[in-house]
């Protein structure tokens, strides 16, 4: 009787390393190594501003219209429940000459979810995208950053670069208001900075201070010298 015990303790210890392996692993690579994922650009004096868990009908677009006033060009990470339910606002990101990055269709944890529903994940939320705008998304996000192995090999399949960010303004507990998140990134940017912000979820009000510190944030990066540009540009050298 004591054999098959035996086998099943071992059974579960694999399982338990293969879990590992594919949530704290891919995590570890991408995030802790940041193998195969771009934080930060090449050292040259841009920083690009990334927008997340959109599209949202009351913040994207005063978002968009603030960027436009600043003459500044971001990179939207959209989940694609959200564009389905508001394809309008994503084509405004489109046509507003914004990058578009896939966010995932539900915005699930990945480490919640097997390979197959990853994997499903990834394909459905680039299938939103593109379907409500016209534009394939070249960038990809996991919801919080977090990788499992089977976002992090789809995303590369489908031909989405796998993009993190290197400076984060708007505070994990407590949502920061917009005077210190223009602070924080001004002060803490760098050559190549990818910085996070929300176009929607987050903090209750974090979208709205996000948007009231954008003409802070573009005039005091500006101040510093550095010029802001969608992902295509910081990463990619295109004009
Ligand atoms: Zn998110």
């Amino acid at each position: 009787m004591r054999e098959p015990l035996r086998l099943g303790v071992g059974a579960a210890a694999v399982a338990l390393a293969g879990a590992a392996a594919y949530t704290l692993g891919a995590h570890a690579v991408a995030e802790g190594l940041g193998i195969g994922v771009v934080k930060r650009g090449p050292a040259r004096p841009m920083v690009a501003l990334t927008f997340d868990d959109g599209p949202d009908p009351a913040h994207t677009p005063r978002i968009l219209d603030a960027l436009a006033s600043a003459g500044v060009h971001a990179t939207f990470f959209m989940v694609g429940r959200k564009v389905d339910a508001a394809p309008a606002v994503a084509r405004a990101v489109a046509s507003g000459g914004h990058d578009l990055g896939n966010h995932t269709y539900r915005h699930r944890h990945l480490w919640t979810l097997s390979p197959a529903a990853t994997i499903a994940e990834v394909d459905r939320g680039a299938a939103a995208v593109a379907g409500a705008t016209g534009v394939t998304p070249r960038y990809f996000r996991p919801p919080w950053g977090t990788f499992n192995w089977a976002a992090y090999v789809r995303a590369a399949q489908i031909g989405e670069e796998r993009v993190l960010w290197s400076v984060r303004p708007e505070g994990l507990l407590v949502a920061a208001p917009a005077a210190r998140m223009v602070t924080h990134v001004v002060r803490r940017a760098h050559p190549g900075a990818i910085v996070s912000l929300h176009d929607s979820r987050g903090h209750p009000s974090t979208p709205e201070e996000t948007c009231a510190a954008l003409p802070g944030m573009v005039a005091g990066l500006r101040a510093r010298g550095f010029e802001i540009v969608p992902l295509r540009v910081l990463l990619g050298g295109a004009p």
